[in-house]
């Protein structure tokens, strides 16, 4: 017989963990006969915005409206310069592309995430860019005293992209926090949705009526907005069944994460993080680096294991086919965030994969020359 795959995500597992509670949310919300924008999404609101330890959240439909409406509230015209990061999900970019930004990338560290001097250099020598889009990528918070320092120093209006790293100190130094409950995320829904956190009562009820036609008042549309409203259904599947599970789902991936790195041999491939990171991180992926030019002798080798990974990801963002036609800027030639692209690789992670499951992993990886 032979074994099972080990996969990137198991939401087969997670159903008979989840199922009777979200049956329960689902009926509940049936019976309520309200589908859209009521208590449920209220309720979540606030239950999200307290474990956040933010005064408040605005559910919206996805992660890409999450940082595009909190952009557009926190006042992105089109032309605005926005720096970023080159190393994410399209979706960071192009939450910016679509409101008429421009979005200028400089250089990640080794490991991936916005290197804040290379961030201070760019804002020092492109003068005039008032708007910044840092992620916390692959669940590891970016220091927020460090954060702050640059907000402060550069005066910037800061919107934090926490898709991958919610449960972790991320949110607290910019204007906003943005997230996203793709079923994948650390927080994944049954389907799309996303929030906005802030401690701005301002900024939420204009993202409040951003998110449901720009209007202000019953028919009345102050402003062209979206349609992007998290459903009262997801709501409250997400407050019922899944939000009060995140903690020990965390705490799962970071014993998960200390098991990788407590039998890692093998030094041809390397964890781009170290247990420092363990109890800062969220560990949405556990991100490797594979020498230049091995990366597919990897993929294939595990495959053939049958073990999954993923590739977070395989082209820095202004390469993609659609930056072609879209203006932007890079502040120099991104070389930690390009080689990253050839050569980073993840490797499964999720609260549902059991030590048998990684230690097999670590097994195909093996020891260095096999
Ligand atoms: C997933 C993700 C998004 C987009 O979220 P969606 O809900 O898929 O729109 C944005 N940024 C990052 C870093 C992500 O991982």
């Amino acid at each position: 017989m032979g074994l099972s795959p080990v996969l990137l995500n198991d939401f087969q597992r997670q159903w008979t963990v989840v199922r009777d509670d979200v049956l329960r949310a689902v009926a509940r919300t049936g019976e309520s006969g309200w589908y859209i924008l009521g208590k449920q999404v209220a309720g979540f609101e606030r239950a999200l915005a307290e474990f956040w330890g933010l005064r408040f959240a605005a559910g919206v439909a996805s992660g890409l409206d999450a940082i595009e409406i909190a952009l557009r509230a926190a006042g992105l015209q089109p032309g605005d310069r926005v720096l970023t990061t080159p190393m994410s999900a399209f979706a960071t970019t192009m939450a910016i592309v679509r409101l008429g930004g421009i979005p200028v990338f400089c250089d990640t560290t080794p490991q991936g995430l916005i290197d804040l001097d290379e961030a201070d250099a760019a804002l020092r020598a492109m003068p005039g860019i008032r708007y910044f889009l840092p992620v916390h990528l692959y669940g590891l918070p970016i220091p927020r005293p460090s954060l702050r320092a640059l907000i402060e120093t550069h005066g910037l209006i800061c919107i934090e992209d926490c898709a991958q790293s919610i449960g972790t100190d991320c949110g607290h130094a910019g204007v906003a926090a943005a997230t996203s409950f793709y079923p994948t995320k650390n927080l994944g829904a049954f389907g799309d949705g996303g929030a906005v956190l802030s401690n701005d009562e301002t900024l939420i009820e204009s993202i409040r009526r951003l998110r449901d036609y720009g209007q202000s008042a019953k028919y009345v549309h102050a402003e062209i907005g979206w349609n992007s409203r998290l459903d009262e259904l997801h709501a409250a599947i997400l407050q019922e069944a899944l939000l009060p599970r995140l903690r020990d789902w965390t705490e799962r991936r970071r014993s998960i994460a200390n098991r990788y790195l407590e039998g890692w041999t093998n030094p041809d491939i390397t964890p781009l993080f170290s247990r420092e990171a363990l109890a800062e991180s969220a560990w949405h992926l556990f991100p490797t680096a594979t020498r230049p030019g091995e990366k597919a002798t990897w993929i294939a080798r595990l495959k053939s294991a049958g073990i999954a990974t993923g590739e977070h990801y395989p082209a820095v963002i202004p390469d993609q086919p659609a930056m072609a036609s879209v203006p932007f800027a890079c502040f120099g030639d991104l070389p930690n965030a390009r080689r990253l692209a050839s050569t980073q690789l993840s490797l499964p992670i999720h609260p549902f994969l059991s030590f048998e499951e990684v230690d097999r992993v670590l097994e195909s990886l093996g020891a260095h020359g096999n």
